[in-house]
């Protein structure tokens, strides 16, 4: 399972955070996910569930923080969420749009508490 690996990879590196803050505990990580990362979230988070307590983690949360794939016109500069494979601009019409988003798939942040 694909979703196993990143969230080993994800605890990894909650650990070097970890071991970079003695005597403070992560109580929460946030990823952030791009809807054509090709993640299924569910699953994600049945991995982390499952993993986090046997990786040493008993309160660490998993924050989502979910990203559309979205394109930007290069003509007018609009910033736009793709729906069905739908590229065109849809203020001025254009089809000169380039990808700006959506295949995130990268830790945001991590939090510490004392
Ligand atoms: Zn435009």
């Amino acid at each position: 399972m694909h979703e196993m690996g990143i969230v080993s990879s994800v605890l990894d590196a909650v650990h070097r955070v970890a071991e970079k803050n003695p005597g403070r505990r992560p109580s929460k990580v946030g990823l952030r996910i791009g809807e054509w990362a090709g993640v299924d979230l569910e699953s994600l988070r049945f991995c982390f569930d499952a993993l986090a307590p046997s990786e040493g983690f008993r309160d660490l949360d998993l924050e989502i923080d979910y990203r559309y794939r979205q394109n930007r016109c290069q003509r007018c500069g609009l910033e736009f969420r793709v729906k069905d494979y739908e590229i065109q601009c849809p203020s001025c019409l254009s089809d000169n749009t380039i990808p700006a988003g959506g295949e995130e798939l990268d830790i945001a942040w991590v939090e510490l508490q004392e």
